[in-house]
């Protein structure tokens, strides 16, 4: 079998992780909203069964539409992962039809931020998106960011 080709994971704070993508991993077989691609993208989809209570997760959130849950590998003192229930692979693959999915994303942020107690100092929200962007899990997120000065320019 053909080995994956490493590809290189910005981070935020100037630090860089290669890592590997894993077996199998395909851009092209991640369904999207408009029914392209295959199931491939979703059976194996880390996100879709931490949004499904199949694996553990520290959830700090949820709704109908969302949950959110901590980073496994927090990059600031508080970092956190708002991610739609349903599978959209990534920003692009957003529907028109899902715009109320964004209206509940910023009211999530707008509520964890607070009793994160990060609204008034400040955070950042990161949505890497595809390979140049750094997206490593197939599935949109967003990372909610802070309890430290934020960086500029990322990694
Ligand atoms: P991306 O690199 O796609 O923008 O972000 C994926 C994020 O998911 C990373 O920050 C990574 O640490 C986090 N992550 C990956 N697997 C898990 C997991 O199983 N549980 C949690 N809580 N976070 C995860
Ligand atoms: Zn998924």
């Amino acid at each position: 079998m053909k080995s994956a080709a490493p590809y290189c994971r910005p981070r935020v704070g100037f630090i860089r992780v290669n890592v590997t993508a894993p077996e199998g991993f395909s851009w092209k077989t991640a369904k999207n909203t408009n029914g392209e691609g295959g199931e491939e993208g979703m059976a194996d989809c880390i996100f879709c069964k931490i949004a499904a209570k199949e694996i553990p997760s520290q959830l700090v959130y949820e709704d109908e539409e969302l949950v959110a849950f901590k980073d496994i590998n927090p990059q600031a003192p508080v970092h956190v992962l708002i991610v739609p229930k349903k599978h959209i692979p990534h920003l692009l693959a957003l529907d028109p039809a899902d715009a109320d999915l964004l209206k509940r994303v910023h009211a999530a942020i707008s509520k964890l931020t607070r009793e994160l107690g990060i609204a008034d100092s400040g955070f950042r929200v990161v949505v890497n998106t595809l390979k140049d962007g750094g997206q490593t899990v197939p599935h949109l997120h967003f990372h909610v960011l802070g309890g430290r000065f934020m960086n500029w320019p990322p990694g």
